[in-house]
This record gives C-alpha cells, sequence and structure tokens, in this order.
C-alpha cells in the first residue's frame, strides 16, 4: 500500500496551513488538518481549509517529486467539479489527445522477421 512519506507529509501540513482562511478554528486547533489517513495522507480541516486552493497547491508540489506523480495521478486527469469557471478545459476535446497505446492487442506467436535467435 502506498504510504506517504513523512517528509512529504510536512509539506501538506505547510500547504493545510497556509490556506486557512479562519483565524481560530475548534475543528483543527488551526493546524488546518483534522487528522492522517492511513496513507498517512494529510486529513484537511473542512470548517477552515480551502480545499481547492490546497489541492491546487499539493498537485504543484506532487508535480515536483516523481515519487509522488504516480500515485496522485488521478489528481491531473480529472478536474473536481465544483470548481466553477476556472480554466475551462474542454473535457472531451481533451481526452482524444490520448488514445491508449494499451488497447493494442498484442498477439504473441506472430511471426517476426530477422528475430530468429536459436
Ligand atoms: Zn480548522
Amino acid at each position: 500500500m502506498f504510504i506517504l512519506e513523512e517528509k512529504h507529509l510536512e509539506a501538506a501540513k505547510q500547504i493545510a496551513l497556509k490556506h486557512r482562511h479562519k483565524k481560530s478554528c475548534d475543528r483543527c486547533y488551526d493546524r488546518g488538518w483534522i487528522g492522517v489517513s492511513d496513507q498517512n495522507l494529510l486529513i484537511l480541516c473542512p470548517k477552515c481549509v480551502d480545499r481547492d486552493a490546497a489541492l491546487e497547491e499539493w498537485k504543484a508540489y506532487v508535480n515536483e517529486h516523481e515519487e509522488l506523480k504516480e500515485h496522485f495521478s488521478e489528481l491531473f486527469e480529472e478536474k473536481p467539479v465544483e470548481e466553477e469557471g476556472k480554466e475551462k478545459t474542454l473535457p472531451h476535446e481533451q481526452k482524444k489527445l490520448h488514445p491508449n497505446p494499451m488497447k493494442q492487442t498484442f498477439v504473441p506467436g506472430q511471426k517476426r522477421t530477422g528475430l530468429k535467435k536459436v
């Protein structure tokens, strides 16, 4: 299972803190987060943290760390629906740009020329 490294968790905490929009909060004790998931991911405070803004920054952070990209790849694929008006990409147009190479059926045993190695 994926477990977020401690150093990245620390970074996430900083991001959470940065995007708090209330001065004091009894839910998270002004930390901006209320707990950590079993993947060591930060659970943002729903009361005082601007989750969208925090997520945007987290995405930027992930983008800089190859080892995180794989796990958080879904962050980059689907846009949260709640965001209104911000950077409107054409969802279906975009999908056409990614033809899935895995879909090509590979048939083993096809005759290959020049690969005989016996
Ligand atoms: Zn809070």
